[in-house]
């Protein structure tokens, strides 16, 4: 079983809190192709990913609830992004972008500041009440990271 890092940990909870105040109270799923189209207009934005990009409806089956960005290399490095219907809303096809823009980052500090920023540009959610919440949750400066380490 794998344990989750404390960086996760606390970056759900705040996405499961910033969730709870931008997302409508009845939120409509998006079509996979929206989904897709939304991630390539913040690749073309931000000139990344170096690597290829493949899209999976349902990547992973046995955890099919969940959205995922994963590194292959089979013919060369690609991403995949695995988007299953219950996770095809802005906020998770945003998530999922700014793990491919930050890939080594897991989800510290870098990769948080990346996804709020995609929040507010690509969700349009409101930058400096989610700059609150991310500092109530401890999660996108560097005391987040000093903390984690322990
Ligand atoms: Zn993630």
């Amino acid at each position: 079983m794998e344990m989750q890092d404390v960086n996760t940990e606390r970056f759900y909870a705040f996405e499961r809190a910033a969730r709870a105040m931008f997302e409508p109270s009845d939120p409509q799923d998006l079509e996979l192709g929206a989904c897709i189209d939304l991630i390539q207009r913040v690749f073309t934005a931000t000139r990344h990913p170096q690597h290829p990009v493949a899209y999976s409806g349902s990547h992973w089956e046995n955890v099919a609830e969940r959205a995922s960005c994963t590194l292959t290399d089979l013919d060369g490095p690609m991403f995949v992004i695995g988007l299953p219907p219950k996770r095809r809303r802005p906020w998770a096809a945003l998530h999922e972008a700014a793990h491919a823009l930050t890939w080594h980052d897991g989800h510290g500090p870098l990769f948080a500041m990346t996804c709020i920023e995609l929040w507010v540009m690509f969700g349009r959610w409101n930058r400096d009440a989610l700059t609150d919440l991310a500092q109530e949750f401890g999660v996108g400066s560097k005391s987040a990271t000093s903390h984690a380490i322990v």
